[in-house]
């Protein structure tokens, strides 16, 4: 290799990572865009979780009013809630007022302790508890087994607050309105309106790049696009990937992979195959379009099966 390619710099760099040791990436402030004003966003990478990546896969930022901040999401982990909460710090002294966890899955919930000593309101979907107290423990112990010291000091934290229905939140010249759906991803997805700026934060409702997972049902979640496609907001924020330029192109994508689950399902119970022959053969013709496509798409497919055998 000649010395004056731009990889000489970069594996100086790698050697002294190696030689200075491990470091989380996020000891320090983690690096938020404004999706909107006043609505900070920090994007996970489309991965598993993996001690590579920390567990931070997730979508999770805050929305700031003139009196009160709202912090939505909190990582896979302790140490990640606390990155969060320093980002937060480096954009305003306001109170941390309120935490919204918008479903139970480990890489949305699991940072959530990071942020007890605001003594914030804690809130979730009105089945968030519950289903926490199902799987909250074994969430927490995965999470310290697959990511090991990125993991360290991770606890639950079931919130104290819970909606069914709607409920409005006052940042301060500042309105977030949270709706508890009905079951779609999961059975306790709560999304957040930001007025102000026409800003839907809808977490796991929406997947943009990698697949969606069904962990609710598979019907209820597409009765649930269309409503959100009803809705009023000018931009979309997912659980994971990018903010979508196009939300209608988003969620159509999203639909069409669940309508050919749906379908290609339904096509092997009219001619009484098993579950094993549907998890073979619906829906491949998606696995170009979907990052993680292996890791999730037999999983829909049997969850599919299972709510589609008795329709
Ligand atoms: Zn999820």
């Amino acid at each position: 290799m000649r010395l004056s390619t731009p990889r000489g710099p970069l594996l100086i760099a790698l050697c002294c990572v190696g030689l200075l040791g491990w470091r989380p990436a996020w000891a320090d402030a983690l690096p938020m865009t404004e999706a909107a004003p006043g609505v900070y966003l920090d994007q996970g990478v489309q991965e598993v979780a993996a001690p590579e990546n920390q567990g931070h896969i997730a979508n999770i930022g805050f929305i700031v009013g003139n009196e009160r901040v709202a912090v939505i999401d909190t990582g896979g982990t302790y140490a990640e809630g606390l990155a969060l909460r320093a980002a937060v710090r480096r954009v305003t002294d306001l109170p941390i007022a309120y935490v919204i966890l918008t479903h139970v899955h480990p890489d949305h919930v699991l940072g959530a302790a990071a942020f007890e000593q605001d003594r914030p309101e804690f809130i979730g979907h009105a089945n968030l508890a519950d289903a926490l107290a199902r799987r909250g423990e074994h969430y927490r112990e995965r999470a310290l087994a697959d990511l090991g010291e990125a993991a360290e000091g991770t606890r639950l934290v079931v919130p104290g607050s819970s909606v069914a229905g709607t409920r409005e939140l006052d940042l301060g010249g500042r309105t977030l309105e949270l709706r508890a759906h009905p079951t779609a991803h999961t059975n306790n997805d709560l999304s957040i309106l930001d007025r102000q700026t026409g800003t839907w934060w809808l977490s796991d409702l929406l997947f943009v790049d990698r697949i969606p997972v069904i962990d609710g049902s598979l019907l209820g979640w597409l009765r649930e696009l269309d409503t959100i496609d009803q809705g009023p907001a000018l931009r979309l924020v997912p659980g994971h990937g990018g903010v979508p330029a196009d939300r209608y192109a988003a969620v159509a994508a999203q639909r069409r992979y669940l309508q050919a689950v749906a379908a290609g399902v339904r096509a092997v119970l009219r001619r009484q195959g098993t579950i094993e022959e549907a998890v073979d053969s619906v829906g491949l013709a998606e696995s170009g379009n979907w990052l993680l496509f292996d890791d999730y798409h037999r999983r829909n497919v049997t969850a599919a099966f299972v709510e589609l055998e008795w329709e």
